[in-house]
């Protein structure tokens, strides 16, 4: 049987969210559910699959379901397409399986032509709005079909307006917007050289082809790689019967949250926008409504409004967020989603959700975007700098967060500010899509126009910024590159703090403080740190990472990298002594003063980790990093060796390597200068007899780990190093103190020889930065150069270094746990690279059954959750 491309919204559901989108899905299950939706189909993701393999057409098999079900839904709805008594208009909309609002386009009043707007003028005696529907067609054709550009029609609106001495597009008359369709269609045959289709047939294949190519348009594919989305999912496209906001004062349409996307708090919150269509609520062009207004308005909508809310939250257990329409004071639903939220939002939907008896501990974990946390990690402002500061201007408080930062005005500043390292403010008076990626370089976001359903909005709080939408005080100088607020001229580069919880807009830098895991977010911890099973370590190198980390629930260290502990002034000196030594007794000698300051961190750290396990990473770079390049410092330390300059720099060139990373470095230098391992052990033993001497409830374990090896012999030459010096430590303590010995694994080959690595290692810990950048062979360091080419070709949709390889790297490490666990099975094995904290990679540490991950500090509570999805 033929491949069926098409479903009638009654023939799907909300579980046919990949064939059919979750637009598609989601109207399909509100037709069953018996609400109140304009009827149509949808055409589903692999049809769109399906044309990108047929190089960009719709192929006749899908042609001839999509005419087959034009005359279905002409069946169904009594109307049909040109027709010159009843005619059938309709929208095309996108529609994929992650919701990406905004991100690809959408074309409403489809069907109408010269004929057929003549035809509605008459028989609904309302000739303004006809004519404005076909205006609005000519436009969104244009712009999505034709790529003429949205610019030339606003330019156009903008001129009719002026000539006419109106503000707004609603005080245009069926005369005026009848004259800007045709200025439209010529400005159409202009640019196109072909004239305007009438044919709504010919209408609706080139919209549709156009939905499915704007799957692949440059704002779409920076928010599916932000947002995990596969380019392979395609998206679905719908075409739906027109419903009418724009007929008169009887009608409008709306946006609406079941509850309240920025805190969570139940109660209906949206907007309502009369005579209007479409984008207009959410666009901008007009003030609209709150949605409470809308009860005393149209009661009879309203009333049947707050109906559907309370059967599709019941039905959806979880915030809905939707588009509906009032034609003629009856009610449409347009589409239905689980709504996008912040951070904090989500968290307190999901523990009313459990207190509310509609959702389970484990449900409510499931329904927290880990990703997500990040915002409520970060500084917020200090309350009491904040209570002394008086705010310039008051906003919507659209996406909450503390932001403070020099101001731009475009994206693009923002961008290239943002890569300068400054910290900037994006003030504009609306953002639009194109806006994205500088929206993504700020610290937050500030519009004068829009609501909290404003594109701003949306999007921000999608991307866990903050933003302060609608300050209508702020007069603004775009042009110019400067506003004005509170009678104070700000120029480019001004400091200003926005609070996007109270939408409170202050002059200059609020101070901020770090923020603490209570309330709702401790609530959802605490039920994932019951179901999960992976443990959760930190990266850290200080003893201030260390507490900040525990403080995040991290149950240990997974990587303290100790050459961040030779940096300081005093230290780098003896350090560098240490590498420009001639002999074996020379080097011990700056060892010796080298030693004090390794044993006080390690103490401090074990001391910060209060008996929960610490692992300490020998020295791991390249010794030129260390070497000295400033004459000064030169000197300095010729003097202190009692060498000549010359014999100093003679020393530094011969560290010299054409390839660092690849060169003289991790346990190679402990082969080579065992000095150094031995140096190191003696402090982390030292450390831990002290420690474990002070606190007897606390067991003291030092994990010692050495970096890099490739090799069982190798590793267990310098195992055997380490294992002599610490034993001898231990014994002339006359302490009993128990130690592991084990190794990263950054190198294909220790992986490949796992079985024989595990014989010499009490645990193996993957170090996926190296281990990846070994395995592609793509320098970490420079691979940024290319990989944008990677990106643009669909050669890779995710950068490897932040989202684990599993098909390769991870083909390693599951070999490598393979090979070493029956060769040693106390072997403990955990993951220490940035992968330690995404989402998607701890999921498959549980998989492979890794113990632990480790990460930075920040990262622990991303972690912990992700870890706790990956167990329900
Ligand atoms: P997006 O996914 O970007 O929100 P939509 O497909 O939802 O795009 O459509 C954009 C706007 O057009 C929305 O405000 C929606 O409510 C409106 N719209 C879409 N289809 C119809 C329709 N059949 N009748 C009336 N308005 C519609
Ligand atoms: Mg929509
Ligand atoms: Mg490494």
């Amino acid at each position: 049987m033929a491949n069926k491309w098409v479903y009638l919204f009654s023939e799907g559901n909300a579980n046919m969210r990949e064939l059919l989108g979750g637009k598609g899905a989601n109207l399909a299950e509100m037709t069953g559910l018996g609400l109140p939706v304009p009827q149509g189909f949808t055409i589903t993701t692999e049809a769109c699959t399906q044309y990108y393999e047929d190089g960009r057409e719709i192929n006749d098999e899908i042609q001839g379901q999509i005419n087959e079900y034009i005359v279905k839904m002409e069946e169904i709805t009594g109307k049909k397409f040109g027709d010159k008594e009843n005619p059938l208009l309709v929208s095309v909309r996108s529609g994929a399986r992650a919701s990406m609002p905004g991100m690809m386009d959408t074309i409403l009043n489809l069907g109408l032509n010269e004929t057929v707007v003549n035809t509605i003028a008459e028989k609904s005696g309302n000739a303004r709005w006809a004519w404005d529907c076909y205006r609005r067609f000519i436009q969104m054709y244009s712009d999505v079909v034709m790529e003429v550009g949205k610019k030339y029609f606003e330019e156009l609106i903008d001129k009719m307006k002026a000539d006419r001495g109106v503000q707004q597009d609603v005080e245009l008359t069926a005369d005026d917007l009848k004259e800007l369709a045709a200025q439209f269609k010529a400005e159409y045959k202009e640019k196109i050289g072909e004239d305007f289709p009438d044919d709504p047939k010919e209408q609706l294949m080139g919209a549709i082809k156009a939905v499915f190519r704007s799957w692949d348009n440059p704002r779409a594919n920076v928010y599916r790689r932000d947002n995990d989305i596969p380019y392979s999912w395609g998206t679905a496209v719908n075409v739906q019967s027109m419903a009418f906001g724009n007929m008169g004062d009887d009608c409008g349409t709306g946006v609406a949250f079941t509850r309240d996307p920025a805190t969570g708090e139940k109660k209906l919150m949206g907007e309502f926008l009369k005579n209007a269509q479409g984008e207009d609520v959410v666009a901008g062009v007009r003030t609209p409504m709150p949605i409470a207004q809308m009860e005393q308005e149209f009661p009879e909508a309203f009333a049947d409004f707050v109906k559907v809310c309370e059967t599709l939250e019941n039905h959806y257990r979880d915030m809905q967020d939707m588009e509906f329409t009032v034609e003629n004071r009856k009610l449409y639903m347009l589409q239905t989603r689980n709504g996008k939220r912040t951070a904090q939002a989500a968290l307190q939907i999901a523990c009313d959700l459990v207190d509310e008896g509609m959702r389970t501990e484990e449900e409510a974990v499931a329904m927290i975007d880990p990703r997500n946390l990040d915002t409520l990690l970060h500084p917020q402002f200090d309350a009491a700098a904040l209570k002394a500061a008086t705010p310039a201007g008051k906003g919507l408080g659209a996406s909450p967060g503390a932001a403070c930062g020099k101001v731009v005005f475009t994206a693009d500043d923002a961008v290239e500010w943002n890569a300068k390292g400054e910290k900037v403010v994006l003030v504009r008076l609306e953002t639009s899509p194109e806006d994205i990626t500088g929206m993504k370089a700020s610290q937050g976001i500030l519009t004068v126009r829009g609501g909290m359903t404003s594109h701003a909005a949306v999007v921000a709080r999608g991307m866990g910024t903050c933003c302060v939408s609608g300050c209508g005080d702020i007069a603004m100088d775009e042009a110019n590159k400067k506003f004005t607020l509170a009678g104070k001229e700000y120029h480019e580069g001004d400091y200003i703090s926005i609070d996007g919880s109270t939408g409170n807009i202050y002059d200059g830098i609020i101070p901020t403080v770090d923020a603490t895991i209570a309330g709702t977010f401790g609530r959802i911890m605490g039920w994932a740190d019951k179901y999960r099973t992976l443990k959760v370590r930190t990266n850290a190198d200080t003893p201030a990472d260390a507490k900040k980390a525990r403080e995040l629930g991290a149950e240990g260290i997974g990587l303290c990298r100790t050459e961040h502990m030779f940096f300081e002034e005093d230290r780098i000196a003896a350090f560098r002594e240490m590498i420009c030594s001639d002999t074996v007794e020379e080097r011990e000698a700056a060892l010796e003063k080298i030693l004090p300051y390794q044993q006080g961190d390690f103490e401090a750290l074990y001391e910060a980790l209060e008996g929960n396990p610490v692992t300490i990473r020998f020295l791991d770079p390249p010794l030129h990093e260390f070497v000295p390049t400033e004459e000064d410092d030169i000197k300095k330390l010729a003097d202190a060796q009692g060498k000549t300059v010359e014999e100093i720099k003679t020393i530094i060139s011969s560290l010299h390597e054409f390839n660092p990373m690849m060169g003289h470095r991790g346990l190679r230098l402990a082969v080579t200068y065992p000095e150094i391992a031995k140096m190191q052990t003696k402090a982390v033993i030292r450390a831990a007899i002290n420690v474990q001497k002070k606190h007897n409830d606390w067991t003291v374990k030092p994990e010692i780990m050495i970096p890099l090896s490739c090799d069982a012999k190798e590793l267990k030459y310098v195992k055997d190093i380490v294992v002599a010096t610490a034993d001898a430590e231990i014994a002339a303590a006359g302490v009993e103190l128990e130690y592991q010995v084990g190794t990263m694994i950054e190198i294909p080959r220790a992986a490949l020889t796992a079985d024989e690595i595990a014989k010499q290692a009490d645990f193996f810990c993957f170090g996926t930065n190296d281990l990846t950048q070994m395995t592609y062979g793509f320098s970490r360091d420079d691979a940024g150069k290319f990989l944008d080419a990677y990106y643009d070709a669909k050669i890779f949709e995710n950068d490897p270094f932040a989202k684990l390889d599993q098909v390769g790297v991870g083909k390693l490490m599951e070999m490598a746990i393979k090979l070493g666990k029956p060769v040693n099975p106390n072997l403990h094995v955990g993951i220490c690279g940035e992968h330690g904290g995404d989402p998607s990679s701890v999921e498959f540490c549980h998989k492979i059954g890794l113990d632990y991950v480790s990460c930075s500090p920040f990262r622990v509570p991303i972690a912990r959750l992700a870890a706790a999805q990956a167990a329900i």
